[in-house]
Formats: structure tokens, sequence, C-alpha cells
């Protein structure tokens, strides 16, 4: 039966992309809820080895990869005795994602570096359960067109789009007329703009529903993670950017909604807690029962919601722009925002360099028509160098 805990259907081979990250590790819990209905194969990381050897000897799978050589052979010291093989890099990645023992890759690397294993697991027509939003960023177009050319198929695992992309379950696309994303508005909606250069790493990361990765937790903190998730939500839905409305939630329940052409509303609600939708991405067209916390409506007095601040947070603003510039806009964007992220994570600039960098190097970098994963990396290397350099030149 499809909707049993235990399944008499044959397990299927799973690969997780980014295991030691929070939806990585989150991918393992819900693995551990269904032990028949995964083989893990593949588990991935970058720098985490101590971590993957334990989740290699829980979950045996019969490959892992690692960043470098070096993190390598630390991780088969580690694991002197499980079979295991163990590749590098990129190249590693985007092989293990097309082995034939793989049915369903989790991506949940962070980051552009998400991207080229992604679409070789599209191209060797698997089931991808999407997390890496920057992948549909940087390489949306591409992605849609490997799809349209392969029996492989993606799956939201980001809460918004997974919300959305149950709201239209049963529905016409015609008659789509708003996709309604939420946002929780971060650590600082309510705190006074004028205080914003003064905003330290720590309070940053301080995020008051989601405990997420460091990357993403920044991307909330400016807004640019909504930003990140209207281009996702317009690769992922083909709908025109008009037709996409950002609401701010405080409260994080309602994950999202689509409006339609006779006036109806329709909302995924639940408590923030991701592997709700990391289990629906991997269960999918099925719904599997499971222990996760039940949203008690009585115990919530009230759903809030609010246009966003685009002055108060320009990274908003500055994704829509990107978004209706087309071509590399996206990618600049992203990788700009990656390497600011990173050197304020750093203490090198201040939470407001982040989106002055952004709109300094989207300014000034032209946008191409870029169609192949080779032109995307390049504009990705050129967006990132030109914001190192701004931000070490004294008048940045
Ligand atoms: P984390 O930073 O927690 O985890 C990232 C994972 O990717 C880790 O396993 C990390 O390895 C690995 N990794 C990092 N850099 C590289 C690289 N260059 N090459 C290969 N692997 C790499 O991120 P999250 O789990 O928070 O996010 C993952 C993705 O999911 C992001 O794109 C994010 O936007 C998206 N997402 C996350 C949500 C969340 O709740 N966390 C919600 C919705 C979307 P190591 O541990 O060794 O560094
Ligand atoms: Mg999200």
């Amino acid at each position: 039966m499809s909707d049993s805990t235990s399944s008499t259907e044959a397990p299927r081979g799973l690969a997780v992309l980014g295991a030691t990250g929070s939806i990585g590790t989150q991918t393992l819990e819900v693995v551990r809820l269904f032990p028949d209905r995964f083989d893990v194969r593949v588990l991935t990381c970058d720098g985490n080895v101590e971590l993957l050897a334990e989740q290699v000897q829980e979950f045996h799978p019969e490959v892992a990869v690692v960043g470098t050589e070096e993190r390598a052979r630390e991780l088969k010291r580690l694991l002197s005795g499980e079979a295991v093989d163990v590749r590098v890099g990129t190249d590693g990645l985007c092989a293990v994602v097309a082995r034939t023992d793989v049915d369903v890759v989790m991506a949940a690397v962070v980051g552009f570096a998400g991207l080229a294993p992604v679409l070789a697991a599209l191209r060797a027509e698997k089931t991808v359960a999407l997390a890496n939003k920057e992948t549909m960023v940087v390489g949306g177009t591409l992605v849609n067109e490997v799809l349209d050319r392969n029996d492989a198929q993606l799956l939201p695992v980001d809460s918004e789009h997974s919300a959305i992309f149950q709201c239209l379950a049963g529905e016409s696309e015609r008659t789509v007329e708003t996709l309604i994303l939420t946002a929780s508005g971060g650590p600082f909606r309510t705190r006074d703009a004028e205080t914003f250069d003064d905003i330290t790493v720590e309070e940053a990361l301080d995020h008051p529903n989601w405990s997420m990765g460091a990357k993403i937790t920044i991307d909330s903190a400016t807004m640019m993670n909504k930003g990140l998730e209207v281009i996702e939500a317009q690769r992922l839905f083909n709908v025109d950017v008009e037709q996409i409305q950002v609401l701010v939630h405080p409260q994080s329940i309602v994950h999202s909604m689509v409006a339609f052409s006779d006036g109806a509303i329709k909302a995924e609600l639940g408590v923030p807690d991701m592997k709700v939708p990391i289990q629906y991405a991997l269960s999918y067209p099925s719904r599997w029962p499971a222990p996760h916390e039940r949203l008690e409506m009585t115990e919530r007095t009230r759903l809030d919601f609010e246009p966003p601040d685009t002055n108060k947070f320009p990274c908003l603003r500055l994704a829509y722009d990107a978004l209706e510039a087309g071509g590399t806009a996206p990618a600049i964007l992203n990788a700009a925002n990656e390497a600011a992220v990173e050197l304020f994570l750093d203490e090198q600039i201040s939470f407001l360099d982040i989106p002055r960098l952004i709109e300094q190097v989207l300014d000034r970098m032209s946008v191409t028509s870029a169609s192949t994963l080779e032109e995307l990396v390049a504009t990705d290397a050129e967006a990132r160098q030109r914001v190192e350099e701004r931000a070490a030149a004294p008048s940045n």
C-alpha cells in the first residue's frame, strides 16, 4: 500500500548530495523513518568528513564524494574497514548521480556548486528533489531545456515551492492568477533600518523561525532568499514575473499560496519543519504517515500578512530586476550574492555592503544570453571576482 510506513515496492536508490548540511541531515532523518523505502547509494559533503564518516557507517552507501583529494584520504582513514568508493569534486558528483543504482537525487548542496550535478542527474533521467534553489536561479533555463529533452523529474523541496506545487495539484495552468510566496521577514523585519550598518554576523545568523545552513540564513536576513525564490518560482512554474507576489508572514505557518482565476486561493499550512517538504518530494505522488509535529490551529491566534519593504531590503528588488533583465543577470546576482555573503560571514564587509556590492556588480557586468553550463561557470567566476575586488578597494 502506498500510504503505509513499510512498503512492498522495491527500495529506491537514493543519492544525498550535501548530506552533512541542514537539508542533508534532515533527509537522512526522513530515511530513518522509512528504512524499507530507500537504499542509500551515495552520500556527499564538502569538508565535514567526520560527520560524513558517521553517516557512511550508518547507511553504508556504495560511494561517497568529498571536496578535495586530501579530504578523500582523511575520509578513507576514518573509514578503514568500510567498503566505500570515495570520489572527489564536481566531476565526482556528476558521475555518481548518473549511477544505474541511483533513482532519486536529493540536491542539497548549497550554492552554484549544486548546478552541474543537478544537470547531470536530469540528463541521466533521474528524479531530482531540489533543495538547491541557486540551481534554478543561475541555470533555470538550461534545466528546463534538459527536462524537456529527457524523461527526468524535478520536485521542489524549498518549502514555498513545495507548498505551491501541492496547491497546483489537479489544477490547470491556465487558471493560475498569482503565486503568493510567503516570507518570514527574517530577524530584522522590525529593526530600525538606521541601525542596519551595525548588524553583526551573530545577529544575522539568529533566524526567528527556521534552523538552516549559514548561507541561506544570511539570505533570509537580507531577504535575498525571497528574491532567489521568486526567480526559482518563475523557472519552476513557468509564470510571468507579474504573477509572483511576495507577502511577509512572520509566523511562517502558511508556506505559500496560489490564487486562481475564479477568486479562490489555496494555501498549504504547517509548523515550520523542512522534514515535511523533504518527505513530500521523496514520497510524491504519495503521502506517507509520519510523526512530524502537527499544527494545532487553536494555539495559533493570528496569521499576519504584509507587503515587503524593498527600501529596507533592497536585495528583493535586485532579484526582481535581475529576473526581468533575463539572460545572465540572475547568474550575476547569485554569484555576487554568494561572494558578498561569504565576505560578510568572514566579517570583511558590513551587512549593508551585501546589497551595495551586488548592485554595483549587476550595473557593471554586461548581460548575455548564456546558454551553456560553461558560459554560466565563466559568468559566475567573473561576478565573484568583481565583488572581491570591489570589497578590497578602499572606497567600495
Ligand atoms: P548547509 O550549508 O547546511 O549544507 C550544505 C551542504 O553542501 C553540506 O553538506 C556541505 O558540505 C555541502 N557543500 C557546501 N559547499 C559545497 C561545494 N562547493 N561542493 C559540494 N558540496 C558542498 O546548507 P543547507 O542545507 O541549509 O542548504 C542547502 C540548499 O538547500 C541551499 O541551496 C539552500 O538554499 C536550500 N534550502 C535550504 C533550506 C534549509 O532549511 N536549510 C530550506 C530551503 C532551501 P560540508 O558540510 O562538508 O560543508
Ligand atoms: Mg524557502
